[in-house]
């Protein structure tokens, strides 16, 4: 269960089943389960959570976390040892050490409110995003931010006890936020948008499974900066939702970010990353901040590092890991290539091994064994001693105990031995393996 974001398992239904104990410490138990990619419905053993260790967390103040400008792009890369992954792919935390990147030796201040699991509403805001051809079409926007919740990027907050993160809905919704915007104006956008139902009251979402509501500005709206020097590009946040509506006394926090529009994927997914680490690490401000924190101007694992980097074919930002004592990107390493057989060069075989078709109802020479002019053994499949006489020019040959040597060729789809005289060295007068 707790390898969810590595096997990428969608959680389909999380069922808060009875209420173990009443009072200030309640406790519930309740099932996750998810479904595999065959479509195969499994079921976690029951998690037992203590509901206030979480998110009750009075006089919190008000702060908030920001994407400085836009910076330089990928140069240095030390690496740490890589981690083998299912599939064969190895995944490393690359490290970057160009301008504004924090060197070893940072620390931390390491709150217990972060996210666990998180649940991303996606909402862009103004006419800009239905119009016909607007500079950065949403869906691309969308498909960033599956791709970076989805791939290696956010692997690196493992550390920090984050497990995984989907997109829940995505939303388009016109009416142009004023030009230039402040911070009050998003907020009360995201407030108007839970008051009236689009969004769900944060006592609707479930404790363990938080929402951030990320809200996509057009590209002719421009931040109010307050300070020009050091400007805004984005900004993670959180307000408390109250609501006295009949029966529904509601004082919980709403969870939220805002995403400044520079006319460009890269600006938009690099703005959008650094915010996403930002908000899972340290939602409220009393998370993980990087020493020297601040109560106000939080600063984050995103707020000590410049260097972003296409990774997976999208453009983030590295993020401070302390374990690796370095600003990171987790990126996948491909696989090296197989190595290959030297072109128009002769190779021995030595062993055979047989399968049996039903087919043809007879046994046939699945793979052999080789050893090339360097003295190398290669195992190779039937297919593959076929490609190397026709496309890679090499030969093979078949050597008897009695010093008779054949040649070994293609017949329609079979290999054989040229016929002569000596049983010797014959293909399937060799042994097995
Ligand atoms: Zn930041």
């Amino acid at each position: 269960m707790l390898n969810l974001c590595r096997t990428r398992h969608n959680v389909e239904s999380a069922n808060k089943g009875r209420q173990l104990a009443a009072g200030g410490g309640a406790r519930y138990i309740f099932h996750l389960s998810w479904r595999d990619a065959p479509g195969i419905i499994s079921k976690s053993d029951p998690l037992v959570m203590k509901i206030d260790a979480i998110h009750r967390q009075p006089h919190k103040k008000r702060g908030m976390g920001v994407a400085p400008a836009l910076s330089h792009r990928a140069s240095a890369a030390a690496e740490a040892p890589a981690r083998l992954l299912p599939g064969g792919f190895d995944e490393v935390n690359k490290k970057y050490t160009g301008p504004g990147d924090a060197p070893p030796g940072q620390s931390i201040v390491n709150g217990t409110f972060k996210f666990a699991y998180l649940n991303l509403n996606l909402i862009f805001w103004g006419n800009e995003w239905s119009a016909p051809s607007p500079p950065v079409p949403y869906a691309s926007i969308v498909a960033a931010v599956q791709n970076i919740r989805s791939g290696t990027y956010l692997h690196g907050l493992a550390q920090y006890g984050f497990i995984n993160a989907w997109v829940n809905k995505v939303f388009v919704i016109g009416g142009d936020p004023p030009n230039p915007f402040t911070n009050a104006n998003v907020q009360g956008f995201v407030y108007g948008l839970i008051d009236n139902e689009t969004l769900p009251e944060p006592d609707e979402e479930t404790y363990y499974l938080r929402q951030l509501h990320v809200v996509f500005t057009p590209s002719y709206s421009a931040f109010v900066q307050p300070n020009p020097a050091r400007p805004i590009n984005g900004y993670h946040s959180f307000f408390a939702w109250n609501d006295y509506d009949l029966g529904d006394i509601d004082n919980s926090d709403t969870y939220y970010a805002w995403i400044q529009n520079n006319g460009t994927l890269n600006g938009i997914a690099q703005t959008f990353s650094h915010e996403l680490v930002e908000a899972i690490t340290d939602p409220d401000g009393s998370g993980l901040q990087v020493v020297p924190s601040n109560p106000t101007n939080w600063n984050e694992i995103g707020d000590v590092c410049q260097t972003a980097a296409v990774i997976n074919g999208v453009n983030v930002q590295s993020y401070w890991s302390q374990a690796d004592q370095a600003c990171i990107i987790p990126t996948y390493i491909p696989p090296p290539p197989p190595p290959q057989v030297d072109k128009n060069t002769q190779l021995q075989i030595i062993s055979i091994r047989k399968y049996y078709s039903s087919y043809i109802n007879k046994h046939y020479i699945a793979f052999v064994g080789a050893i090339d002019h360097l003295g190398s053994f290669w195992a190779l499949s039937r297919s593959e001693v076929m490609d190397l006489i026709q496309f890679n020019g090499n030969t093979f040959i078949v050597k008897g105990a009695d010093g008779s040597q054949s040649n070994v060729v293609v017949e329609s789809h079979f290999i054989t031995t040229t016929a002569d005289t000596s049983r010797e060295d014959n293909l399937l007068s060799l042994p097995t393996f």
